[in-house]
């Protein structure tokens, strides 16, 4: 296994759609491994998109029991061709990213929703999450259709916020 280098903002290839995965998923096993080997090599990180290593095709992997602050969740789920439905209770929260390291923004996130998507033997996961689970979910499949947090911001002047000091 090896660790693969997270892309940062303005890299263009952050602001491409990526593909859908053409089954069977076994066929990716070394990425996965190399993907979360990568996700976990940043202390306190929740999730990674494949796009964020330079890899354009549907895939990422969430676990939220990493965050500094306990919070419920479902453990570490890599999904294959994830979609949201069922999404409710928007509000507006503070995120960060591993791909702009220099700053935070305030993003209006649904606070409820389901995911689905396949594991890596090709099974079918469907996960209903809540909370900062269901935030970091919107978040990583965001980044499969080009989308970072600073695109999700009502202001750039006043929703976007430089860090003291590098969080990740
Ligand atoms: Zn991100």
């Amino acid at each position: 296994m090896s660790r693969l280098s997270v892309l940062h903002f303005p890299n263009p290839i952050l602001k491409e759609k990526s593909l859908d995965v053409v089954p069977p998923f076994e066929t990716y096993q070394a990425f996965a491994n190399d993907f979360v080997e990568t996700m976990l090599a940043f202390a306190g990180c929740v999730g990674l998109a494949a796009p964020q290593v330079g890899t354009l095709l549907r895939v990422i992997a969430v676990d939220v029991s990493r965050y500094r602050k306990p919070v419920k969740g479902h453990g570490l789920h890599l999904l294959f061709n994830p979609v949201l439905s069922q999404e409710r209770f928007l509000l507006n929260q503070r995120e960060g990213c591993l791909s702009v390291p220099d700053y935070t923004g305030n993003v209006p996130r649904y606070q409820a929703l389901t995911v689905e998507g396949f594991n890596l033997r090709g099974e079918k996961i469907r996960l209903e999450v809540e909370g900062f689970e269901a935030v970091v979910f919107q978040h990583e499949i965001d980044h499969l259709n080009g989308l970072l947090f600073l695109d999700r911001v009502s202001s750039l002047k006043t929703d976007v916020f430089r860090r003291k000091s590098f969080l990740h």
